[in-house]
This record gives C-alpha cells, structure tokens and sequence, in this order.
C-alpha cells in the first residue's frame, strides 16, 4: 500500500509518499508561502537515489487544498506521476503536533478527533489549527480514503505525574490541563526503535538518552522502550537551548519584561520563540555558520555554542539520574546527525558516567546509525538518522491494521 505522510504548517505543507511493501520514498515535496502573492512547490521523485528529479513551481496558491490539488496533479501526471491514479494512495497519515491527555495512540481520524485537535489550538496556535487544515484537504481530495493522526505528543504520554506535572496550583492542571506533553515524539519513538535495533535487544528492554537536535531541540529519558521524561513542556519552548527559543530560563523573567520593558505577553512569547537561543546570543540560528564563526574568533558565536552543549550536558546528567542505567545515548536530526564538534563537546568529560566518544568514528559521515563512542566505554553514543515521515506511515499501517 502507498501512504501519502502530510505534515501542514501555518503556510506550507510537507509530503512524502512511501511505498510500505519496500518502504521506498516515491516522491516527497514542499509547498510553501501558501495564501502569499506567490508561492512555490519543490517536488522530488525518487528522492535520495541516483534516479532523482526535481520539479520547482512558481505560483501563487490560495490555500493549502489548491497547493494539495497541484501536489496530486504532479503525483498521477502520466509522464512524470509516481502512481497512475489517486485511487492508488490508500491511506493519509497527517502529523498533528498535540494530542493532550485524551490520545495516546494514532488514531483513525473522525469528527472526535478533528474536535480534540482543534480544541488544542490555544495551547499550540501555530501548528494544530494547520494540522487540521491538512486534514481537512485529504478529506476534500481524497474523499473515502482513511487519515490517520499521528501525535507529536503520543510518546511522552507514558510519563509519571512526578516528570509532567508542574509545581503550579493543582486547579490549574484540573481546569486547564496545565501539564508538560512533550514534542517531537515521532522521532524520539522511531530512533529508540532503531536503536533497540542496533544494540541487539527488545525495545522494552533498552534504557536511553535520545537527543533530538534540529530548529527545534528536545531530549527523552526512555526506560525500558518508554518515555518517562522530556525536556519540552506544555509547549516546544521548554527545555534546551534552540535555534531562536530560548529553552529554560527563570519564569520571572517574563512578569519583569512586562513590567521593566512594558511588554505585552504575545511581544514576550515572540521574543522567547523566536528572538532568543542561538540567535538571541550571537545573531545566527544555523549551528554551520556558528562553527564559520566559531574559526574566525567570534566570540559571541563560541559563547552561543558552549551554552547550546552545556544545556545538553545538563540534561544527559539529569536523564542519567532518573534512569539508573542508560545503555545509549543517541543524537538525531539535522545537528545531532551531522554536526561532530557539538556531539565531542556534548560527549567530553563524561567518563565517570561511561560515556565516551571515538574522534575518529564520530568524524565519519554516513547515514546508517553507527556507535561513535569508545570500545571500553559502557554505555553507546549512537548517531541515528531520523525519519519522522516513515515513522508516521508505519504508524498509519498499524492503526489501519488493528
Ligand atoms: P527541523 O527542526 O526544522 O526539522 P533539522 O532537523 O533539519 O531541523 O535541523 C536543521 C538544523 O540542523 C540547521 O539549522 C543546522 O543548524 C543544523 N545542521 C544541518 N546540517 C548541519 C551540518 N552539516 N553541521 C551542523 N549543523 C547542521
């Protein structure tokens, strides 16, 4: 079966289409600037192989079903189309970012589900009313076809009240759902599989530390194949250091901006999302251009670095703590994959904990998960590249299953 995986933002959508006989990507694509004077899809056909083609288009697209009508035509075109009819895509799997306590598992969208994801779209205004967009165009454009929902927060609802509740007035929880859920927990789930994998052992037996180090950042403490705690909260602004979020810092901070600056609160959530992290400290957001600077003498830029490894370092300590044992630290996404400085200085001065770093295998590039710690090191530092799209569509498989 073809599973269509789409991934709706506020003006654009991503979309993979996977073929779960052989798990093979037969196109993948981007519509962006969607309801902008222009806008513009790149699609690829056979993506990452030596048959790859790319098409760009430059046109407007007035909503997210006009840039999904053009991303079918490209799909079913009869010269350069993927399948020969739209009939041959035979499931949706849309990610949705938050799913709260009522969904703990991918669901088969139906009008409940639409209404618990829309009912989070205060919690999380930039993602969960564009996810149900997405929805809403595969009912529209492929009418009869099952969705399923796949949740960023689905993995991290296995955590114990002591890691999600907050120190807060307990009616706050009550009334308001006041809670850490986590986020990006497609990844956190695919990698430990894939890790468990690598080790040789059950997933309900492996013990990790999975960092997921992309924009966004976030970690896992996964005990046993299931997360007991994240550094992300009751949204993805908690937690490590980002490219433009700021991550943990003294709530107080905010009352004092309000006050000292005459700030409103949607000013001081923008200057914490998107003004702050890296970008906040030294002007850049993109970890290559840090390490460009980083060579130059900048010193913001190493300032910026070394506070973005220490969190981290931070939090591995903290996530060591509340497991006992870990087995495997993992790094994921697009730094914790490609970017060896942060993963040596992440991994220096661990010993006492058995964790240890190989300079020679961390420097090797590959897109096969790989142990880069040392041989007598007791616990592994695995690189495994993430696919959050094949995770999404083989949940969607399963859901579909039973
Ligand atoms: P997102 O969170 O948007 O999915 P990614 O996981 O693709 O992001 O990660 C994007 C970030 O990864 C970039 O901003 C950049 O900082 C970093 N990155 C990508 N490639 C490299 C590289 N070769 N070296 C260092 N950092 C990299």
């Amino acid at each position: 079966m073809n599973v269509l995986v789409i991934n709706a933002g506020s003006s654009s959508c991503k979309y993979q289409l996977i073929n779960m006989e052989n798990e093979v990507v037969l196109c993948a694509g981007l519509v962006e600037r969607i309801g902008e004077d222009m806008g513009k899809l790149a699609h690829k056909i056979a993506p990452d192989t030596d048959k790859e083609e790319k098409i760009v288009l430059e046109q407007p697209f007035a909503n997210h079903v006009e840039g999904m009508k053009k991303v079918v035509e490209l799909i079913t075109d009869a010269d350069k189309g993927v399948v020969k009819d739209k009939s041959e895509i035979g499931a949706i799997g849309h990610r949705v970012v938050m799913g709260g306590e009522e969904i703990t598992k991918s669901v088969k969208v139906d009008a409940k589900v639409k209404e618990i994801i829309d009912g989070y779209k205060a919690l999380c205004p930039l993602h969960n009313p564009a996810n149900l967009a997405g929805i809403e165009v595969a009912e529209e454009l492929f009418p009869g076809t099952p969705s399923v929902a796949v949740f960023d927060t689905e993995f991290h609802q296995t955590m114990p009240s002591r890691a999600y509740m907050y120190p807060l007035p307990l009616n706050l929880y009550e009334d308001l759902k006041v809670r850490r859920y986590g986020f990006h927990g497609t990844s956190h789930r695919y990698v430990t599989k894939k890790a468990a994998e690598f080790l040789g052992k059950p997933v309900d037996e492996v013990n990790l530390v999975t960092c997921h180090l992309g924009n966004g950042c976030s970690m896992a403490a996964v005990k046993n194949g299931k997360c007991i705690d994240t550094t992300m909260g009751i949204t993805p602004l908690e937690g490590l250091m980002m490219g433009t979020r700021c991550g943990d810092i003294d709530p107080a901070i905010v009352p004092f901006l309000v006050e000292a600056k005459g700030m409103t609160a949607a000013e001081v959530d923008t200057l914490m999302n998107k003004q702050s992290g890296l970008k906040g400290i030294c002007g850049m957001n993109d970890m290559r251009d840090i390490h460009a600077a980083v060579e130059k003498g900048d010193e913001k830029a190493k300032m910026a670095l070394d506070m973005f490894v220490y969190r981290i370092k931070k939090y591995i300590g903290s996530f060591y703590a509340a497991l006992g044992r870990v087995d495997a630290v993992i790094f994921t996404a697009g730094i914790g994959e490609n970017d060896d400085i942060v993963r040596a200085e992440v991994c220096s001065e661990m010993e006492v904990l058995g964790i240890t770093i190989d300079l020679e295998k961390n420097a090797v590039r590959s897109g096969e998960p790989r142990n880069i710690a040392k041989a007598e090191g007791s616990v592994a530092v695995l690189v495994v590249p993430t696919n959050e799209e094949l995770e999404i569509a083989q949940a969607t498989m399963e859901v579909l299953k039973g």
